[in-house]
């Protein structure tokens, strides 16, 4: 029960509950990535059932190969280029 910074927290959803939404993570060197939640259940070859908050641990930095020490749902429009 605490006040996070940042987007919305990752939700216990399935993927396919959520596919259609942006999962946005930051790498402690600074990185950040926007990626859409379906794209990431197919590059990681996982099933749809995986809680989004799980998918987070299998995520690496493209910069460094760091892990995300913060990620989040992105808000719909933030990646300006994933338009509904
Ligand atoms: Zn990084």
């Amino acid at each position: 029960m605490g006040s996070m910074s940042g987007p919305a927290p990752m939700p216990d959803d399935p993927l396919w509950f959520r596919r259609g939404e942006n999962l946005r993570a930051w790498c402690a060197c600074g990185h950040s990535a926007v990626m859409r939640l379906d794209a990431i259940q197919r590059e990681h070859g996982v099933g749809p059932h995986t809680p989004v908050s799980r998918i987070v641990d299998r995520l690496r930095c493209r910069r460094c190969g760091g892990r995300p020490v913060q990620a989040g749902l992105a808000r719909r429009g933030e990646e300006g280029r994933a338009a509904p």
